[in-house]
């Protein structure tokens, strides 16, 4: 068993232990490679200009991540061409299809980028040009693989011819037509020869060597060689359509004991029910089971004293009873009161978010969701969503409320942010009061909020667009408050706003905290959107093509929950999954 992964870059450990593995393959199985091009490779998926290519790099793993071949796709976007560098297995094992599998997933990879073909380089496979016996017979079985997708080397052109005296077995330029049985027009041909020599070939190949090379191609269209091993009509030559990254679903197993049985309370188990019920069986999904974190990844976004006092509390409180916060500590604020259940304001933003019995070990779950699925994110996976209930964005470092007792969406920005830097986008029709305050003097965390104008809308004490963040955290929080009627348009000049502060600050990983309340009818919203809205606004989110997580929050109209939630994942799969992660310059 095995899978193909594109690495995107060496910052998460996934991919870093990927790299590595891939380089010491390289260095078994090309011992003429330099070193230090060897040594350089991380640099180019940083850095796509560095040859003026976009450097694509696909492993093939086993369950157990280890590497079993890999292959380097360069993308051309002006010419219009890819080619594919490097591709190869570990030394010492039968391919077992990872070859052919390898093969296949970088021919949809240039598909997809609508190139007019994808140009390589094989080694000869007659004895008059490789006088080497052994090598001879690769060189074959590797121009008869090729065949069975229609590639042949290009004749007729003097590309083969050395640059170097005493150069033996120089390889052909073979041309995969990516299903198209026309032959490359000679221009094409041209500037893809120029490219490859003056950039891949930079420093080994001579400036009158190109010019000689690029003239020498002077049919229209080229010629490609006759078929030598595979019969024309065997050919199978179709490309199929590159597969979308699978997003991680997470959802907690145990927290349908956390039911607060009261008439308008609206923040029950069915919302998670609504939900699954309309996205289980999409094909973009694939679920994952939560796994246990230690409580040192909430202490590290909200106050021990705070946690402890959840803890203890929650499990002192009788089943089916409530505790609901009512003495608020405006003076004396040092005072703590003995009794625990008066405690509860000390600790809480408001009067209607009660504690329960299982409150406590409910969201400690809901936590440990975000976190593995966060952690879905560090090992190499593009979209992960955690699906949750009791939401998290009113929690505050100090203090729960809004229906949140922890912050699931700042406990798993916090946890990606030892790997990078991260932008939490809070979509939710109500303020994220919560990670605004943990994050409030941080710049390595961006948060971002578009909700109802805390004039007219919960939590009324935050959210106002003057709250741009304090001392190092100046200008990093963006809060933008829309009026009581908002449709998807005028949501969308808002998001416009989001997504460009989210793609100034150039974030490595992206945070969505997902309220589906801003749709049409939720009872506790004013505004319009419909599921085409939320398709489109997935969309926009999975154009910026960023490792995203999504976390749930609100949302509470339970007919229209789930489809709102399928719209949306419909549209951030579809735009991720064809999403250049890196912008081209302009000129
Ligand atoms: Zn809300």
């Amino acid at each position: 068993m095995f899978r193909i992964r594109r690495i995107y870059d060496e910052v998460l450990p996934a991919n870093r232990n990927a790299l590595d593995q891939v380089k010491a393959i390289m260095r078994s199985r090309f011992a003429a490679v330099p070193a230090e091009e060897i040594d350089q490779l991380g640099r180019h998926l940083r850095d796509p200009f560095l040859k003026s290519f976009l450097t694509i790099l696909f492993v093939a793993e086993n369950l157990r991540q280890r590497v079993q071949g890999f292959a380097f796709l360069l993308h051309e976007p002006k010419i219009r061409f890819c080619f594919l560098d490097w591709i190869a297995t570990k030394a010492g094992m039968a391919s077992g299809g990872i070859g052919g599998a390898l093969y296949d997933r970088v021919r949809q990879e240039a598909a997809a980028f609508g190139a007019r073909g994808l140009f390589f380089e094989s080694l000869p496979d007659e004895a008059s040009l490789c006088p080497n016996e052994a090598l001879l017979i690769e060189n074959r079985k590797r121009l008869r693989f090729y065949e069975q997708y229609g590639a042949r080397p290009i004749i007729g052109t003097a590309y083969e011819k050395p640059y170097k005296p005493g150069q033996t077995c120089m390889p052909h330029l073979m041309f995969d037509g990516l299903g198209r049985t026309e032959r490359p027009e000679r221009d094409l041909v041209r500037a893809v020869v120029k490219a490859i020599l003056e950039r891949k070939y930079a420093g080994y190949v001579p400036a009158d060597y190109v010019k000689m090379a690029v003239n020498s191609i002077d049919q229209d269209p080229v010629q490609l060689r006759e078929f030598r091993y595979v019969k024309p009509q065997t050919v199978s030559a179709a490309v199929s359509g590159r597969p979308g990254d699978r997003i991680a679903l997470v959802f907690p197993d145990r927290h349908f004991t956390h039911h607060v049985h009261e008439k308008g309370y609206v923040e029950a188990p069915v919302r998670i029910r609504s939900i699954l019920k309309e996205i289980a069986d999409r094909s973009h999904f694939e679920m994952v089971a939560p796994s246990e974190f230690p409580e040192r990844h909430i202490t590290g976004v909200h106050d021990l004293d705070f946690v402890n006092f959840l803890r203890r509390t929650c499990r002192e409180i009788e089943e089916n009873r409530y505790v609901y916060p009512y003495v608020f500590p405006i003076r004396n604020k040092t005072r703590l009161p003995k009794d625990r259940y008066i405690l509860a304001g000390y600790y809480c933003i408001d009067t209607f978010t009660p504690l329960t019995r299982h409150a406590y070990t409910v969201a400690r779950s809901t936590v440990n969701c975000a976190l593995s699925a966060a952690k879905e994110i560090l090992n190499g996976r593009r979209l992960a969503y955690a699906l949750v209930r009791p939401p998290g964005h009113h929690a505050e470092r100090r203090s729960f409320g809004g229906f949140c007792y922890f912050n699931n969406n700042a406990i798993a920005a916090q946890y990606l942010r030892a790997f990078g830097r991260v932008a939490i986008l809070d979509l939710d029709y109500h303020h994220g009061n919560g990670q605004q305050d943990i994050f409030y003097q941080r710049a390595d965390v961006l948060t971002v909020s578009i909700h109802g104008n805390p004039g007219f809308a919960y939590p009324y004490f935050s959210g106002f667009s003057d709250e741009r963040g304090e001392g190092e955290g100046e200008g990093f929080n963006l809060n933008l408050p829309l009026p009581e009627a908002v449709d998807g348009d005028r949501y969308r000049k808002a998001l416009t706003v989001a997504l460009k502060r989210v793609v100034d600050f150039n974030p490595v990983f992206l945070v969505v905290a997902l309220g589906l309340d801003t749709a049409k009818g939720d009872p506790t919203g004013t505004w319009s959107l419909t599921p085409r809205d939320f398709e489109i606004n997935g969309r926009m989110l999975g154009e910026l093509g960023l490792p995203t997580l999504v976390v749930q929050e609100g949302g509470y109209r339970t007919r229209t929950l789930g489809i709102n939630a399928k719209h949306f994942f419909e549209g951030l799969a579809v735009a991720h999954s064809a999403a250049i992660p890196i912008k081209w310059p302009s000129n």
